[in-house]
């Protein structure tokens, strides 16, 4: 077991910014980082496996989440409410193992207030046409709800200015690139390596 706790990483996007492509790439090519899976009272959509993308629950199971106190943040993103499991991410941290939340600005804000040391990155669509597009491209949704999302997209995008990084996703491989620097970097900070590298340090010093 590790001596030092993982990293807390916030990753926030508007929807049709390719957070959860970019997300899911790091963590393939990165095994030791986790993603946290939180609860949600939203319908689960095709391809989704509880447990997996979200743990789907309903109104009442949620609530009594909330009143037990279980959860760090949460938040009502759009219709339906969001919340990150505190003893989970805990437990995650207490290993050594670096985690992700992938949670909207909302908890953003809460979870720097809790955990003041989390990193925070933000992710860009390149143009307003880019998220436009994208969030048309999903193929099911009416004019009137597209234009919704637009709007939503554009008040979570205001709060990038609270974050510590910014990455722009207009090349895929480009924006992967990033992402994994602002991990390699932190992974890098002196009392991280010498915890990693003690033997050496120890055998250098002598
Ligand atoms: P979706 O329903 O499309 O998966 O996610 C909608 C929004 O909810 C996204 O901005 C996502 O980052 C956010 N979200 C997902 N899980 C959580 C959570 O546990 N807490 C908060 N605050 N937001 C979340």
């Amino acid at each position: 077991m590790s001596t030092t706790s993982g990293t807390l990483y916030i990753i926030s996007a508007p929807s049709g910014a390719g957070k959860s492509s970019l997300v899911n790439a790091l963590i393939d090519s990165e095994p030791h980082i986790r993603v946290s899976v939180s609860h949600t009272t939203r319908a689960m959509r095709p391809g989704e496996a509880n447990g997996v993308h979200y743990h789907f629950v309903d109104h009442a199971q949620f609530t009594a989440m909330l009143e037990r106190g279980e959860f760090l943040e949460h938040a009502q993103v759009f219709d339906n409410f969001y919340g990150t499991s505190q003893r989970a991410l805990e437990k995650t941290l207490a290993e050594g193992i670096d985690l992700i939340l992938e949670i909207d600005w909302q908890g953003a804000q809460q979870v720097r207030r809790l955990m003041p040391k989390a990193k925070s990155i933000f992710i860009l669509p390149p143009t307003r046409e880019a998220l436009r597009h994208r969030l048309t491209s999903r193929g099911q949704d009416s004019g009137e709800i597209i234009e919704r999302r637009m709007r939503e997209a554009v008040s979570e995008m205001s709060h990038y200015v609270e974050y510590d990084y910014l990455v722009i996703n207009d090349d895929f491989s480009h924006a992967l690139s990033d992402l994994k620097a602002i991990f390699r970097a932190n992974q890098l900070l002196q009392p991280s390596q010498q915890e990693r590298h003690l033997g050496l340090l120890n055998e250098l010093l002598a």
